[in-house]
């Protein structure tokens, strides 16, 4: 259903995607993971027609973004990731005012609004004014109003952002429940690793404008390993990875941020190995933990960083260039 070949879009020196490639198949849920910045809703925007590719080729249900817009535009349903409903007009109207600009006729209408009103399962609240819906609802609606023209393809550019956890969880099980009832391909951006692991078919995980790692959640994990063990160190030195030349079952070891993650075999054993070899360097341990392999893990064995450590990097980075940019500036 998408196909996407050596895809690059540039914003001046900015390279927010460097060559992507790969194809999603029709009826899949699949989930763009990565921290901000990664270039996600610059791919979402490709596919969806809102920008054009700098090189390479994307395909929409065989028909290049480039050379057929309009044609993939009535195959595709968007919800952004900032809202825009109109709150001052009740559900049903926000929902009627995008069927005219699609060009369906009054009975067509009418019957499209009741059933994708009933698939998100707000038909009791079809009269009510948007501005008295939660923040769900609100989601709930954008993401009916993306399905009115029954498209074969649904973006999804974060679609739980800012939502309780609980909301999120409802959200997640209608997407599911969408996806099943329909058949529609969902194209997903998020960088809630728990929100790729529930509800994702597979997963591509994209890092400065480029796929570092794709395949179902449960090969990703299952591929680092038995378990994972964190060590936070009490400074934050470098440690040598020689010293846990003695430890049996190590995969792979990666200093991090005051941290050390080890994919490893049999983890609950290897624990002391571990803390005896840092104690014997006088490295003071703050905290200890074992776990199974998650999608953190994931992005940091492929990229070296947690999404976190990259998000907190990029704001810094940010803070620096607005001091910067203030500091220039002239007193008005
Ligand atoms: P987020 O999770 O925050 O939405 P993202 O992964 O969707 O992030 P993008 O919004 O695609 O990331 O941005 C990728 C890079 O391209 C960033 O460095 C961003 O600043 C830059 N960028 C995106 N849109 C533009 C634009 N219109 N003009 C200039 N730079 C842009």
């Amino acid at each position: 259903m998408i196909s996407i070949r050596d895809l690059h879009k540039y914003y001046g020196e900015i390279k927010a995607v460097a060559g992507i490639s790969f194809d999603v198949a029709a009826g899949e849920i699949f989930g763009l993971l990565g921290p901000n910045g990664a270039g996600k809703t610059t791919l979402l925007r490709v596919l969806a027609t809102l920008t054009r590719p700098t090189r390479g080729r994307a395909q929409v249900d065989n028909l290049d973004v480039v050379g057929a817009p309009f044609e993939v535009r009535n195959r595709i349903g968007i919800v952004f990731q900032d809202p825009s409903l109109d709150v001052k007009l009740t559900a049903r109207e926000n929902l009627d005012f995008h069927a005219r600009m699609y060009g369906l006729t009054k009975p067509e209408r009418r019957e499209r609004i009741a059933e994708v009103l009933h698939l998100v399962d707000l038909q009791d609240r079809a009269n009510s004014v948007v501005e008295t819906f939660s923040g769900g609802m609100k989601r709930r609606l954008e993401i009916a109003r993306g399905l009115l023209h029954f498209p074969k393809v649904l973006f999804l550019d974060e679609p739980t952002l800012g939502l309780d956890p609980q909301t999120r969880r409802f959200i997640w099980d209608y997407i599911h429940d969408l996806s099943k009832r329909t058949r529609v391909t969902i194209i997903l951006t998020t960088h809630y690793m728990d929100e790729a692991n529930s509800l994702c078919d597979r997963i591509g995980i994209i890092d400065k404008g480029r796929l570092v790692a794709l395949d179902t959640p449960s090969k990703l994990k299952n591929n680092l390993g038995q378990d994972m063990i964190q060590v936070e160190i009490e400074k934050r030195e470098n440690v040598e990875t020689g010293i846990f030349s003695a430890v049996n079952g190590i995969k792979e070891i990666i200093p991090h941020d005051g941290t050390i993650t080890f994919s490893i075999e049999n983890g609950e054993a290897m624990i002391a190995p571990i803390l005896k070899a840092l104690s014997d360097r006088q490295i003071t341990v703050k905290a200890v933990s074992l776990h199974k392999p998650n999608l953190e893990d994931v992005f940091l064995h492929y990229t070296g960083r947690t999404i976190r450590e990259v998000e907190e990097s990029e704001l810094q980075l940010q803070k620096r260039k607005s001091r910067r940019i203030g500091r220039g500036r002239k007193p008005a």
